[in-house]
């Protein structure tokens, strides 16, 4: 057994200080049924805990880190940047080199408004969404993650196309009421919205692939759907690409799958690790928001010079040859894991988008939240407990994708392919 004294000693600390002893549930690893490993420092694809084990990190602090723990640009130029000052509330010039990054890449994006999170991006989208188009509705997905605003805190009541129920007590009903939710993938329920809500829909929002119910790629040409549909009714399409920007690909998803959405959310790889979130989108919708329109928003540190600074070495160092690269370790990792599942009769099946990769203990096709539930939660948590023994480090849930960066190198993908092979023998021993 490794040594994890220091953390529990922490967690039990952090219990009376912290609710949950966590600043965000899904830390405290309740779903794999431990307590919470305290880590205290990363370089490269490594990850140390504070009573000195390391492990290979496939959490990528839940996704920023696409080059890794500790990059030396990165770290070289913050540390640059601190010298000078942390924020002051003005404008600065490393705010139009990150904004010109973005235009450049993400096809939808012609102007785009700094935040500080991607939940502060999809609310504001949503805002924007609203007074552009004067209609209150929203259709989201059930399985989809958007932050936690209050309009997107919503799941599915029963049947197809129901209204919204509140996902958490604090959200108000009559919030809810004006989400609407339907089954991922599923365009039918999609246009049956539309046939009962359509004149009052200002927007559907989407993960272009799902990365909050494990990895779900879009099926049958879900987002040129959404395309359509939305633009025959008057609704915008927002792109919730917290997750997929810049993690997809070059172009974000909307790249990878051509289709362009009226606006788009950003958060995680654009700080580099850092708290940022961005929305863009057409000007003229752009144009709406305060100063420049009369929606307002705005933030005390949105823009700031560091997390800019963290944002923009990160997508400068995201070449396409190396976005190349990456898939290239995607691939062998996909590859030896279904092997070693293979190998030891283990159900499984593994969805994948650029360096997301989604890995499900069912062997059912996933396509939706139904799909995704019917994973071995119980083989998951043993699972999980043993590959964090081997070394390897996981998110500590079925429902939450493994990430990928540019330090993984081939013997860290190697030794991780051992490490489920060690893992599946154990399980059926
Ligand atoms: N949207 C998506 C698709 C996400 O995956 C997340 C977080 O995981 C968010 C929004 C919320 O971002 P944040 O945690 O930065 O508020």
């Amino acid at each position: 057994m490794r040594e994890n004294q220091k953390s529990v000693q922490a967690f039990k600390e952090a219990v009376d200080l912290l609710p949950g002893g966590v600043n965000s549930p899904v830390r405290a690893f309740k779903s794999v049924q431990m307590d919470p490993i305290f880590m205290e420092k990363g370089k490269g694809s490594k990850i140390y805990d504070i009573d000195g084990n390391e492990y290979i990190d496939y959490v990528l602090s839940w996704g920023p880190l696409i080059l890794g723990h500790a990059h030396e640009k990165v770290v070289n130029s913050l540390q640059r940047v601190l010298q000078g000052g942390t924020s002051f509330g003005t404008p600065t010039e490393i705010e139009n080199e990150l904004a010109k990054l973005i235009i450049d890449r993400v096809p939808s994006i012609e102007m785009v408004r700094m935040v500080n999170s991607g939940t502060e991006a999809t609310m504001s989208a949503l805002r924007l969404a609203r007074g552009y188009t004067g209609r209150d509705k929203i259709l989201k997905f059930e399985g989809n993650y958007h932050g936690h605003g209050d309009s997107l805190l919503i799941k599915a009541g029963s049947g197809v196309a129901t209204l919204g129920l509140p996902d958490s007590p604090g959200v108000p009903e009559s919030i809810a009421q004006n989400t609407i939710t339907v089954p991922y993938n599923d365009v039918e329920s999609v246009k049956y919205a539309f046939e009962q809500f359509g004149n009052d829909i200002a927007a559907v929002i989407v993960e272009p692939v799902s990365g909050n119910m494990g990895v779900v790629p879009p099926r049958n040409n879900l987002l040129q759907k959404l395309r359509e549909i939305t633009e025959q009714n008057g609704s915008l399409l927002i792109f919730d690409e917290v997750m997929t920007g810049f993690r997809v690909g070059y172009h974000s998803a909307q790249g990878h799958f051509d289709v362009t959405p009226d606006l788009t959310c950003l958060g995680k790889v654009i700080g580099g690790g850092l708290p940022v979130g961005a929305y863009g989108g057409k000007r003229e919708i752009m144009e709406k928001i305060a100063p420049a329109g009369s929606i307002y928003q705005a933030g005390t540190l949105s823009g700031n010079p560091l997390a800019m600074t963290a944002g923009y070495e990160t997508l400068t160092a995201m070449t396409k040859e190396a976005y190349e690269g990456l898939s290239q370790k995607v691939d062998r990792l996909v590859e030896g894991f279904s092997q070693a599942a293979t190998e030891f009769e283990i159900p499984h099946t593994i969805n994948r988008a650029g360096s997301m990769v989604g890995i499900f203990f069912t062997n059912k096709d996933v396509i939706n939240f139904e799909t995704a539930k019917s994973a071995d939660l119980e083989l998951f948590a043993s699972y999980y407990r043993s590959m964090a023994e081997e070394g390897v480090f996981l998110p500590p849930s079925q429902f939450e994708g493994i990430f990928l960066s540019t330090a993984h190198s081939d013997e860290d993908i190697e030794k991780t392919i051992e490490a489920a092979r060690n893992t599946f023998r154990k399980i059926k021993e």
